[in-house]
């Protein structure tokens, strides 16, 4: 645990904001149930807090991406939440799932016939989701390994399917008529199942207007109140806020160079503050003389490259009141939202979030 005095920069995480998202995603679908994926790290918020605050909302169903994940979220959770791994079974992972009592997601025939003899060797039946590629060819059987899983229904023989899966590739615009015909060959294949539940729905799918999602839907980006729509006003509460400090403050006349490669150069009298996070706490090198951040509600641009663990803002535009050393900026907050920072840096809000630091310290609002 990282205190505030020693950290650069403090990481908030509303958990009643993240609540409320949850349950707006819930009331949006409902009578499907409402699920959560707390894979890497919650994004990064911090998967045992999250999941904890979930399951006591009445979180039940909970989705990672590899096995380690759900082995560390089996204790902190109650028994009666189910954790599913997304990625599926990995050649020698069998007891290991099993033990954990894991639910994988089979996404091959391989996978199938694997967990099918561990349950044969333990005497008893083993849960599983099974995920059908229905257009976006990452993860889940074709049509053709369908077909040929269907001739040899024995083949399933031990597991016990708890939903059929699928997942959308473009579920951030709902009016893209990929998602239409996802939907189409899903119901088509999935007819060889017609007594298992259905789960297809991310973020996107849950809130993109769409009526009707299946039984299970599995939000991860909207719980952590980033835009799960690519167009549109963010439905969602923020749940993050990020906050860096100002080490030091200096006046360059102008013609001065600024950081790594002097790729900044003052062209009037400037005052800089450098910053107590870089690279290394996963604020993009790519928002180097591009991205900003706020300081008293000023918007202060980033002057030349991010190092490792400091950056540099021109604060020449600041009143002097805001600047000393151990002041507040603002990185992520209402003034610069995620998908702000995103933007500048060229990438998505998913991968700012993940990226998130492990030297901030964390202060968990709500819990
Ligand atoms: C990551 C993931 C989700 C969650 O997606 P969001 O866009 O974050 O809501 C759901 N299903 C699968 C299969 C995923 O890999």
């Amino acid at each position: 645990m990282v205190d505030a005095v020693g950290a650069g920069g403090i990481l908030t995480i509303d958990l009643a904001a993240l609540i409320e998202n949850w349950r707006l995603v819930g009331r949006t679908v409902a009578p499907a149930a409402t699920g959560a994926v707390v894979k890497a790290d919650a994004y990064g918020l911090g998967a045992k807090a999250v999941a904890r605050a979930l399951a006591q909302a009445g979180c039940r169903h909970f989705f990672v991406a590899h096995l380690c994940e759900a082995v560390d979220l089996r204790e902190p959770l109650p028994a009666a939440c189910s954790l599913y791994v997304l990625n599926g079974l990995m050649p020698g992972a069998e007891a290991q799932c099993a033990q954990a009592a894991a639910v994988p997601v089979l996404n091959s025939l391989d996978q199938i016939d694997r967990w099918a003899a561990h349950a044969a060797n333990l005497g008893r039946k083993l849960p599983a989701i099974l995920q059908l590629d229905s257009g976006m060819s990452r993860m889940g059987l074709s049509p053709e390994e369908l077909a040929e899983l269907s001739a040899s229904r024995q083949r399933l023989e031990g597991i016990e399917l708890r939903y059929i899966a699928s997942h959308f590739a473009c579920a951030d615009e709902p009016s893209n008529p990929a998602n239409a015909a996802q939907i189409a060959r899903f119901e088509q294949m999935s007819a060889a199942f017609p007594e298992v539940p259905w789960t297809f729905d991310n973020s996107g799918g849950a809130l993109g207007g769409r009526s009707g999602h299946f039984d299970l839907v599995r939000p991860g980006i909207a719980l952590y109140g980033a835009n799960p729509l690519t167009n549109g006003p963010n439905p969602m509460r923020p749940v993050v806020q990020l906050e860096a400090r100002i080490v030091q403050l200096r006046r360059i006349p102008a013609g001065a160079g600024v950081g790594y490669g002097l790729t900044f150069t003052a062209g009037r009298e400037t005052r800089i503050a450098t910053v107590s996070i870089g690279y290394a706490d996963g604020w993009p090198c790519h928002l180097g003389n591009r991205g900003a951040a706020y300081i008293g509600g000023v918007r202060v641009p980033i002057a030349g490259r991010v190092s490792m663990d400091s950056l540099t803002l021109d604060v020449t535009d600041v009143p002097e009141a805001h600047l000393f050393p151990g002041a507040p900026v603002e990185m992520i907050g209402p003034h610069q939202t995620l998908e702000d920072v995103a933007k500048d840096a060229g990438t998505i809000s998913y991968e700012i979030l993940t990226r998130l630091g492990r030297r901030y310290a964390r202060r968990h609002l709500g819990a």
